[in-house]
């Protein structure tokens, strides 16, 4: 992708002259209060990207990042992550045309979804998207009935998916077989992974099926260590070292996802109705806490359906001196599963207020649903000058 090459991008603010993320978000309050059109949305900041870019190729020099589209698949992210040289992880094959509409080349595409229609392998197939994962006899024949340039990745177990350690001898022995080309192995230890020596023995594991591979007769050459980053990175450097040095030539590449975009999305919603729930038990009445005889429900217009999905960082009260509430925050819709948050200690909020949810970048946009017809949240995009002009590709179509 060619930044500079075509027309400007209309839909990024720069951010110049001082301003801030804090500007925007008050701008936009400021123009939807005013038309009266409360919906919620996002604001987000490229610069947060790019830095958590330039973080990944100091710390983990040798891994290269497949970006996990699912995570967040707005196009001007994807388009931005592009340019900056990451590959992409798709797990289905709109999100592989997503990826393919916006320049990104097939070789830098990894199908890595264990699990896969048909009719998914087959465009995959159509485009040159070769690489994909396996966990089963019954995929590898799917597959390979499908897509005869296709390059097998191998993937360990975690919890939905995976082959055992022992039951990835008698794959490697079926493909052997089959006359497949298996080229490595993949895993994915879970999201937000705190303790790193999961990825130290789940890269060793890796090294034993790579010997067992090896004494079939492949030849492998990839090593994808999946998502689930929160920057632990020692040991993993360490352990990459210690079973994958250098020298054995295996390229080793990942499927960060939260990583790049989490913190560079801030959401903003709107209380929309609000109920007082007086407390009538006993028990409830001796609480010494403020606010101890009612609790305040609030009915914000994103939930569950829409981008709160997953749990965001509600702001917080610690600190403020006015008479806090407990208080139960619910989404719009008319589920009663589309409770956001409870037992939260607030102060007392109007009805029009707004709430800001930082690092609202992951997992939230991409898995909004249209349940009820509410709006989904808008969007805006910011960036400053310099990751703009450096980083953009220059299109009208980016949203
Ligand atoms: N790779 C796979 C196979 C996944 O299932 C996921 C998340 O579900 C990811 C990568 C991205 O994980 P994260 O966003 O935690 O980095």
């Amino acid at each position: 992708m060619m930044p500079g090459s075509l027309p400007v991008n209309q839909n990024i603010e720069i951010l110049e002259n001082g301003k801030t993320i804090r500007d925007i978000i008050d701008s936009k309050i400021k123009e939807l209060d005013s038309a009266e059109n409360q919906q919620p949305f996002f604001v987000a900041n490229l610069d947060c990207v790019l830095k958590a870019h330039l973080r990944w190729t100091k710390n983990l020099p040798r891994v290269k990042p497949f970006y996990a589209v699912k995570c967040n698949d707005k196009p001007t992210v994807v388009s931005m992550l592009s340019a900056l040289g990451t590959g992409f992880d798709c797990a289905s094959k709109g999100e592989i045309q997503l990826a393919l509409s916006l320049g990104v080349t097939p070789d830098k595409i990894i199908y890595a979804n264990p699990t896969k229609p048909s009719y998914h392998i087959k465009y995959a197939a159509s485009q040159g998207v070769d690489t994909m994962t396996f966990d089963n006899e019954e995929e590898l024949l799917k597959i390979s009935s499908l897509h005869a340039q296709a390059k097998y990745s191998l993937k360990k177990l975690n919890l939905k998916f995976g082959a055992t350690l022992s039951s990835a001898g008698k794959l490697l022995e079926r493909a052997a077989q089959l006359g497949l080309q298996v080229i490595g192995v993949s895993f994915h230890v879970g999201c937000l992974c705190t303790d790193s020596l999961t990825f130290k023995r789940a890269i060793a594991d890796s090294r034993h099926v790579f010997d067992m591979a090896k004494s079939l007769g492949f030849k492998m050459s990839l090593l994808d260590i999946g998502g689930g980053f929160t920057g632990t990175d020692q040991v993993i450097n360490e352990s990459l070292d210690e079973f994958f040095p250098s020298e054995s030539g295996v390229r080793i590449i990942a499927e960060p996802g939260r990583y790049f975009v989490e913190s560079a999305f801030t959401l903003a919603v709107n209380v929309i109705a609000k109920k007082t729930v007086m407390n009538e038990t006993e028990e409830n009445s001796d609480n010494t806490e403020s606010g101890p005889d009612r609790t305040m429900e609030y009915y914000i217009n994103d939930g569950v359906f829409g981008s709160i999905s997953s749990v965001l960082n509600f702001p917080d009260a610690v600190g403020s001196s006015e008479l806090k509430y407990k208080s139960v925050i619910w989404g719009p819709t008319c589920d009663c599963i589309d409770k956001v948050l409870e037992n939260y200690w607030i102060p007392e909020l109007r009805v029009g207020d707004w709430l800001l949810m930082d690092n609202a970048g992951a997992y939230t946009l991409s898995i909004c649903s249209d349940f009820n017809n509410f709006e989904r949240a808008l969007i805006y995009f910011s960036a400053s000058a310099d990751t703009y002009n450096r980083f953009m590709p220059r299109t009208n179509s980016l949203h």
